[in-house]
């Protein structure tokens, strides 16, 4: 089935390394080299130390669960999942990112997912934009 939902658009100064990671399968994340802390989003200016020196690596694609909230109702390519889950991440590498969960029944939610191991999978949306989600994986 063709990719229905919402295709981010690349910003090729801030963000190109992102979408060229996730076309090969890759989690890339931004890291300062100043005081070697990842973020989530990029930012051209570290959020911890207010540095510009912003390094792009490959990171594991691993995190658990923090918390998540189960989506009824949505709009557009989205309306045909509902309901779904949509959860944020603690990624092993620092910092939090914003996903749908897959790998959960949305029709049980259970507080116990919270914790619960994640690995990255990517969305072929178009053929320059990979989509990542994140899916339980214990
Ligand atoms: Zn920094």
């Amino acid at each position: 089935m063709a990719y229905n939902k919402p295709i981010p658009d690349p910003e090729p100064y801030s963000t190109q390394p992102f979408w060229d990671g996730a076309k090969q399968g890759k989690f890339m994340l931004p890291r300062c080299t100043d005081c070697n802390r990842a973020h989530w989003y990029p930012r051209i200016i570290c959020p911890f130390c207010h540095s510009r020196n912003i390094e792009w690596f490959e990171a594991s694609g691993e995190g658990w669960v923090h918390t998540f909230a189960v989506q009824a109702r949505a709009f557009g390519g989205w309306a045909d999942e509902a309901p779904f889950v949509t959860a944020y991440i603690d990624l092993k590498e620092g910092d939090r990112i914003f996903t749908v969960l897959r790998g959960v029944d949305a029709s049980k939610p259970d507080l116990a997912w919270v914790g619960k191991k994640v690995k990255v999978e990517f969305d072929q949306a178009n053929d320059d934009v990979f989509v990542p989600f994140w899916r339980v994986v214990d």
